[in-house]
């Protein structure tokens, strides 16, 4: 462990993979050992401009991330990308999948590509991810995208693990900006209309007005940075710059405004208790003492015979009694 640490934050790529993978690992005796990867490299982490990049399926994420990278690696800079993949629980294929959209950027050696599985909890996930992120930023990368389908919740899950959420959406407007929840609006710092080129330049800047209203009838997340709306084309290039001056402009207001570090430790503070209350959840749905008495109780609450409040506790007090709490080691 103390070896794959110091490889970690050498920089080396095969030991970043690897010690990805034994985070991402739901194998019990890993989780010790993830843990003690994660704390030892923690002196190293907090370097990197973190980054979300969320939108629909098929509205451009690939290609713009692949189209920013390779512009920050012409800038010297280096750039890991983790994508949660909502499709798979399991990593197989959809590397090969990932790599193949981002081809060129998945050959510069100043990128680190990675898919993360979505796996079975939203929880979990975010977890994960989060972790993930934190082993490339001991590994030195200068920037971590996290990029994630804007399908369910995991835009909320990835708001919250980064500096700076871009969210990318399709240039059609009026209908699509309907089907985009408030929610995930409120989350953007930059909203990017994509495709902005040929026939679809003037819709996109149709679009981007309507966005911009939008915007503007949310509050915004913070009195430092007013969230807005920027046209890009990945296949042209025109506008990629702009988004990343967006993007940096937002970090330098926060940190003028003395936010960043506040938002960064709030963050920390949310996955903690998150982790905490994830654990829990699943110690208490693996618990034997549990299994034993849950069916009763939830019959006798289906039939109306006991209040759910007693029915909890009984199965809390179940859970007590299996001695939970004790020495051994909890899954993570
Ligand atoms: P993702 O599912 O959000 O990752 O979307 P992709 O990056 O795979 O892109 C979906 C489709 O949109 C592909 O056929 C791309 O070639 C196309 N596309 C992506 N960016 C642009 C763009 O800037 N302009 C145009 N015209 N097409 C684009």
């Amino acid at each position: 462990m103390a070896a794959l640490a110091q490889a970690v934050m050498a920089g080396d790529r095969r030991a970043l993979a690897r010690a990805i993978t034994l985070v991402e690992s739901r194998r019990s005796d890993h989780a010790a050992v993830a843990s003690a990867l994660l704390q030892a490299v923690m002196p190293a982490t907090g370097g990197a401009v973190r980054v979300g990049i969320s939108g629909a399926p098929g509205v451009g994420k690939s290609t713009f991330v692949e189209a920013l990278g390779s512009r920050l690696v012409e800038r010297d800079l280096t750039i890991a990308v983790l994508a949660i993949d909502p499709s798979s629980t399991r990593s197989g294929g959809s590397i090969l999948g990932d790599k193949t959209r981002m081809g060129k950027l998945a050959r510069a050696p100043q990128a680190f590509i990675r898919p993360t599985p979505a796996g079975r909890t939203q929880g979990g996930v975010a977890r994960r991810t989060r972790e993930a992120l934190l082993l490339c930023e001991a590994a030195g990368f200068d920037v971590v995208v996290v990029e994630t389908v804007g399908v369910g919740q995991s835009e909320v899950a990835v708001a919250a693990m980064v500096d700076c959420f871009v969210l990318l959406v399709a240039p059609g407007g009026g209908d699509d900006l309907q089907g985009i929840k408030r929610g995930v609006m409120e989350l953007a710092d930059v909203v990017v209309v994509t495709k902005a080129d040929g026939d679809l330049a003037a819709p996109a800047r149709l679009a981007a007005a309507d966005y911009g209203h939008a915007l503007g009838l949310l509050r915004p997340r913070s009195a430092a940075w007013k969230p807005r709306v920027l046209l890009c084309s990945a296949v042209t290039g025109a506008g990629v710059a702009e988004v990343w001056a967006a993007v940096e402009e937002q970090r330098q207001a926060l940190v003028d405004a003395g936010e960043m570090a506040g938002l960064r430790a709030g963050q920390a503070r949310n996955a903690l208790w998150a982790d905490v209350h994830d654990r829990l959840g699943s110690a208490l749905r693996s618990d034997p003492a549990v299994a034993a008495t849950a069916a009763g109780v939830e019959r006798s609450v289906v039939a109306g015979e006991l209040a759910p409040s007693a029915g909890a506790d009984r199965i809390l007090a179940a859970f007590r009694s299996g001695g939970w709490g004790g020495p051994r080691s909890e899954p993570r």
